[in-house]
């Protein structure tokens, strides 16, 4: 969408998702919203702000109708929000029918015959963006809410949505404005001595803005995983109890779980959440994944996408059978994920605390891998296991509000800590204060690009483009 070229036309979509429901809402925002919709339906009552009105959907337009007595093919629910007391800043009209495909496509059809125009993805809220009524960072947080697949990260979501990472940001910028303020008047007023900041006064300045800022890109490494989730691949020879490790994990009887080796042949995978963050379990193809030799065709291709999968996989979890030593393929797993995310599941505990004997693999031919004692069998261990895959995924960061969730928010703050630095480093070097500038007004607008201040309309256009229709 061409951004600003077409803020005053009048966009319409069904805004609830394709298929049959309950109810179906068609959504029309702009400066002819009202106008449309009363000519859409038939209203019992005018439209009134933030009320709404029964109208009947007939099997023509309201100008169509006036002759004759057209069918009624539905009843709705019409609501107007007028502007700028709406979600888009513009007037705009929400008409809520039964779910039906049909009866929602007749009236966006009708809606566009009647002057609207379909609506591009995300442009409700690129609209409400616009108008300067949610910053760049709430917009993301509309997407994200839709998207959540944790309550985790819908409240994560409904968290920058309030602007909990505008507030953050909100007094550096602050701080910055006011030294860029201090350092454009003494150039301006060089003349008529004024008072030349002195460089431990800069120094100092710039230094107090550097440790909320990298507290904020420091947030990243939850804020990324709690928005992305992460994969984790189980890996081990056949028969160590990889399969049922997986399915305590998940819950459920997902994986088929049987005593002859070998047989996991495909992927299987399954997204389970751990602390509200989403994480894709994979089931790889046995230890051959790593090794695979002398192999049928169909296993092979199987255990090449194992290997992918153990490739992609930003944790790996080694599952050995307690109850045997240790043998020379999982000897060579262990340098195979050598320097990796990994932990290792010392399944089947049950068998060994049953022969109240020791395992006969000592933690010292672990190469320093964590290892957790598990049964699969009685569910022993897991919680923990739960929790040892939790503390490797977050890398011990805890949650905190307006974490950065995206590459594109963590791109800014670090460009600003950069700028930062260098204007620390000019100004260390009694660099003159005109040059200094440069620096912090890049900072400043790296921050103001977080928010969408200065954010260039294809970067915006591209963000919003990744909204589904109708938001
Ligand atoms: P995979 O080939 O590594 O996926 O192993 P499976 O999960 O299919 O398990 C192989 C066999 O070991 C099955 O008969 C399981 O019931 C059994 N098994 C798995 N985990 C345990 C465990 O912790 N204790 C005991 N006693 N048996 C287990």
């Amino acid at each position: 969408m061409a951004g600003t070229s077409t803020e005053t036309d009048t966009i319409a979509a069904v805004s609830t998702p394709p298929g049959r429901g309950g109810i179906g809402i068609v959504r029309l925002s702009g400066p002819q919203a009202a106008s449309i919709a009363a000519q859409l339906v038939s209203l019992r009552q005018p439209l009134e702000h933030a009320r709404a009105r029964l109208a009947d959907v007939l099997d023509a337009t309201t100008n169509e109708a006036e002759s004759g007595n057209a069918a009624r093919i539905d009843e709705a629910l019409v609501t107007f929000f007028g502007a700028p007391h709406s979600y888009t800043s513009e007037d705009l009209v929400e008409i809520s029918a039964h779910g039906s495909p049909v009866v929602l496509e007749l009236l966006l059809r009708r809606a566009i015959a009647l002057g609207a125009r379909l609506a591009e993805p995300g442009e409700f809220t690129q609209r409400a963006f616009l108008a300067g009524r949610i910053d760049l960072t709430q917009a993301e947080a509309v997407r994200d809410l839709i998207e959540a697949q944790t309550l985790t990260q819908a409240r994560q979501a409904a968290g920058q949505l309030g602007g909990a990472l505008s507030r953050r940001v909100a007094p550096v910028k602050q701080s910055l404005v006011e030294l860029i303020a201090l350092l454009e008047a003494g150039i301006d007023f060089a003349e008529d001595d004024v008072d030349v900041t002195p460089q431990s006064e800069i120094a100092r300045r710039i230094a107090a803005l550097t440790p909320p800022l990298a507290a904020l890109e420091a947030s990243f490494a939850r804020g990324r995983i709690v928005h992305d989730g992460l994969t984790l691949a189980i890996v081990g020879r056949p028969n160590a109890g990889k399969s049922s490790l997986f399915n305590r994990l998940v819950e459920r009887d997902r994986a088929i779980v049987t005593a002859t080796p070998g047989t996991t042949r495909d992927l299987v995978t399954e997204r389970i959440a751990l602390d509200g963050i989403p994480i894709e379990l994979v089931d790889t193809a046995g230890l051959r994944v790593v090794l695979g030799e002398g192999l049928e065709e169909a296993e092979q291709l199987g255990i090449a996408r194992s290997r992918e999968a153990l490739a992609d996989a930003a944790i790996v979890l080694i599952v050995l059978d307690a109850t045997q030593p240790l043998n020379d393929e999982e000897r060579t797993l262990f340098s195979a994920v050598e320097g990796r995310s990994s932990l290792v599941a010392l399944n089947k505990s049950d068998l060994i605390a049953a022969r109240q004997s020791e395992s006969p693999i000592a933690a010292s031919q672990l190469d320093g891998i964590a290892a957790l004692p598990t049964s699969a069998l009685t569910g022993e261990g897991i919680p923990a296991l739960r929790e040892r895959i939790l503390a490797l995924a977050t890398g011990g960061a805890a949650a905190e509000p307006g974490m950065l969730t995206n590459l594109r928010q963590h791109q800014a703050v670090s460009t600003a800590l950069a700028a930062l630095a260098d204007a620390a480093k000019a100004n260390a070097a009694a660099i003159p204060h005109e040059m200094i500038l440069l620096d912090l007004y890049r900072a400043l607008w790296a921050l103001d690009s977080l928010t969408g201040q200065t954010t260039p309309d294809d970067i915006l256009n591209l963000i919003f483009s990744t909204f589904c229709i109708g938001k």
